[in-house]
C-alpha cells in the first residue's frame, strides 16, 4: 500500500506560515534532505502499516516518508540519495535485554563460538586466536551451546589443547559449566583437590568426572572475576567494534541492564567513546547491584547524581535493574527479611520516580515480587514509571494479568533457542506455551524483544527473530505451539517500538514517522517474504543511527 507522503510538523508549520504571513523570508521551506533513501520497501511500522517507497532525512530525524513523488522534491544539491534497489528497510533493531557493555569491553580480545556450527570450526576459531596472540588467555565467556554443533556434544580438553597447546585456555558454557586447559589450571592455582567456592567437579550419570567442572551463577561468575582483565584500550576498541557488529545486524538500539563480572568503573569505557561521540547504537543502562549486602547504599550513592533520564538519545541512564538485591535474584524462596529489603529499595526507587527492572526466572515464584508490587502501588502508584521483568519464559496468565494492572511490561529473550531441547524434555507439553507472547499481547503486557547476551545466547536479532517466528530450537526441534507465535510484522514491532517503551521512547524511534529518528537498515533479504528458516540470516547491508551511516557493505559502502 503507498500514501502520500507525509511532512514533519515542524515543515507543516512552515507552510502554514507561508500561506499566512509572505512578508517573512521562509528559510525552513528551502530546507533540503541531507539523505534520501527511494526504491525502497519501507516497514514504516506506523499504526496503520504502511508500507512506503522513499524516506527523507533532516538533522538526524525523519523528515518525510511516503511515495517517490512526494519526497523526490526534498532532494538538493547537497543531498545523498541511496537507491536501495527495491530492497526492504526496518526501523533500527532494539535489543530489549542485552549485557552489551560487558560484551563490548572484551569482543576484541574474547573467542567467541556465536554461529559456528561444528566442534571443528569452534576449534578452527581457538587456533587462530593462539596464532594471533601467542601465549595469551583465549576466553570463550559464553553465547554458545553443545546443540549448536553438529557433533551435538561438548569439546573435550584434549580438543582445546590440540588447538591451542601454549595458552590458557577458558571456557564457559551458560553459567552452568565451565572447561579449563591445564594451562590455565595451574595459572588460577586450581585443581581438582582444590577448586573455587561453588565450583565442584561435573560427573556424569554412572559418577565418573566428565572433566568438566560444573558451578551456578555466582560460584561461575567470581572464578570468572579471577582471569586476567582487558585493557582499558582493548574496553574501548572492543566497544566499538562491538557496537559495529550490532550494527551490522540492523540493531540501533539496546537496553542493558548490567551484570555480573562488570564493575561500574569499567562503564569508563563506553563513557568514552560516547565522549568521543563514537557510540553508533543508543543505549539506555540500569544498574546492576554489584555489593552484596549495601546494595541500597550502592544505589542512593551512585543515582543520587544520575537523575532518571539522565544523559542524551545515545546513552541514557534508565534506573535499577535487573539486581535489585542478592537476596531476591534467582530465589524462588525468600524470607520476609530478604523481601523487606527488596520492598525498601523499590519504594525508595518509586519515590524517585525510577525506573527499575527485574530478572525473575520462574512463574511459581513470581508471586513473591508481584505481591509487593502490589503493596507498593497502593501506597506509591508505580503504574507509570514503566518497571518491567525480564525472562519468566513460562508466564502464566494470571501473572500477565497482574502485570498489565501494574503497567508492568516484559522483556522477552530467546533463552529457548538454546535451552528449549531441554524445557521440552523437562516439561513437556507446557514447553509448548514457552514464552507465552500472544497472551501477553492479548493481555496488554507491553512485550520488548532481545536476546539476554552474550553468555547466554548470541546476540543475533534475527535468530531471535526466526525463531520468534518458527518456535525452533537451534538444534531444529520445534517447540513453541502456533498459540503462541507472532506474526513477522509483530515480531518486528516486539523489536522495534516494542523495546522502545521500556526506555520510554517510543515516541522517538521504533518506527519510520515524521520527526522520529532517523534509525534504520536496508536487508539483504526481505524479512516478510524469504522462508522462515531464512530469517535467521538475514544482515544488514546499509544501517543509518540519528540520520549517518553507521555500516555499510555492497553496495551501499561508496
Ligand atoms: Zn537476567
Amino acid at each position: 500500500m503507498s500514501f502520500p507522503g507525509r511532512i514533519a510538523p515542524s515543515l507543516r508549520w512552515a507552510a502554514f506560515g507561508l500561506a499566512g504571513a509572505l512578508l517573512y523570508p521562509l528559510p525552513a521551506l528551502a530546507q533540503t534532505a541531507d539523505l534520501i533513501v527511494m526504491n525502497a520497501k519501507i516497514a514504516t511500522l506506523d499504526a496503520a502499516s504502511t508500507t512506503a517507497q522513499a524516506l527523507a532525512v533532516r538533522d538526524g530525524k525523519i523528515m518525510a516518508v511516503g511515495t517517490a513523488a512526494a519526497v523526490r522534491p526534498l532532494a538538493g544539491a547537497a543531498t545523498r540519495t541511496v537507491d536501495a534497489g527495491g530492497r526492504t528497510v526496518i526501523p533500527g533493531l532494539i535489543d530489549s535485554h542485552m549485557h552489551a557493555v560487558r560484551a563490548a569491553l572484551t569482543y576484541a580480545t574474547e573467542v567467541n563460538w556465536i554461529g559456528a556450527d561444528s566442534i571443528g570450526e569452534a576449534m578452527a576459531r581457538l587456533r587462530a586466536a593462539a596464532a594471533a596472540r601467542p601465549g595469551a588467555w583465549l576466553i570463550v565467556a559464553g553465547g554458545w551451546t553443545d546443540q549448536q554443533f553438529a557433533e551435538k556434544r561438548r569439546p573435550t580438553v584434549a580438543e582445546l589443547v590440540a588447538a591451542a597447546p601454549d595458552n590458557p585456555v577458558y571456557i564457559q558454557l551458560f553459567y552452568s559449566a565451565l572447561l579449563m586447559t591445564p594451562k590455565a589450571m595451574t595459572a588460577l592455582g586450581i585443581s581438582p583437590e582444590a577448586l573455587p567456592p561453588r565450583i565442584s567437579l561435573e560427573r556424569n550419570a554412572a559418577g565418573a568426572p566428565t572433566g568438566w567442572l560444573a558451578g551456578d551463577i555466582v560460584g561461575i561468575s567470581a572464578l570468572f572475576d579471577r582471569l586476567p582483565k582487558a585493557t582499558f584500550e582493548e574496553n574501548v576498541t572492543g566497544t566499538k567494534k562491538f557496537f559495529g557488529e550490532l550494527n551490522r545486524l540492523a540493531v540501533t538500539g539496546v537496553g542493558d541492564p548490567g551484570g555480573f563480572s562488570i564493575a561500574p568503573s569499567q562503564y569508563a569505557a563506553v563513557f568514552q567513546v560516547w565522549r568521543e561521540r563514537a557510540l553508533t547504537v543508543r543505549l539506555a543502562y540500569s544498574l546492576f547491584a554489584q555489593n552484596v549486602g549495601a546494595e541500597f547504599d550502592e544505589f542512593r550513592i551512585v543515582s543520587q547524581m544520575l537523575p532518571m533520564g539522565f544523559g542524551d538519545d545515545m546513552l541514557r541512564f534508565n534506573g535499577l535493574g535487573e539486581r535489585i538485591t542478592a537476596g531476591m535474584y534467582n530465589n524462588n524462596d525468600p524470607n520476609d527479611a530478604a523481601k523487606e529489603k527488596f520492598f525498601e529499595i523499590v519504594r525508595w526507587a518509586a519515590r524517585q520516580k525510577l525506573t527499575v527492572t527485574v530478572h525473575w526466572n520462574e512463574n511459581k515464584s513470581v508471586h513473591h515480587l508481584l505481591e509487593l508490587y502490589e503493596r507498593l502501588n497502593r501506597e506509591t502508584p508505580i503504574t507509570g514509571l514503566r518497571w518491567s521483568i525480564a525472562h519468566l519464559n513460562d508466564a502464566s496468565p494470571e501473572t500477565l494479568a497482574r502485570m498489565k494492572a501494574l503497567g508492568i511490561g516484559w522483556t522477552m529473550q530467546d533463552a529457548l533457542y538454546f535451552q528449549g531441547d531441554q524445557e521440552l524434555a523437562t516439561r513437556g507439553e507446557a514447553a509448548h506455551r514457552m514464552p507465552p507472547i500472544m497472551t501477553a499481547l492479548r493481555a496488554g503486557v507491553p512485550v520488548g524483544a532481545g536476546t539476554d547476551a552474550h553468555r547466554v545466547a548470541s546476540y543475533n536479532p534475527f535468530v531471535a527473530l526466526q525463531w520468534m517466528l518458527d518456535g525452533k530450537t537451534v538444534s531444529g526441534k520445534p517447540t513453541r505451539g502456533p498459540d503462541e507465535t507472532t506474526s513477522r510484522e509483530q515480531a518486528l514491532r516486539l523489536y522495534t517500538v516494542g523495546s522502545a517503551w521500556f526506555s520510554f521512547d517510543e515516541g522517538k524511534r521504533g518506527t519510520l514517522e515524521p520527526g522520529k529518528l532517523a534509525d534504520f537498515a536496508i536487508l539483504d533479504q526481505d524479512y516478510f517474504t524469504v522462508p522462515v528458516e531464512r530469517v535467521g540470516r538475514t544482515v544488514s547491508l546499509l544501517t543509518v543511527v540519528g540520520g549517518k551511516a553507521v555500516y555499510a557493505a555492497p553496495p551501499f559502502d561508496k
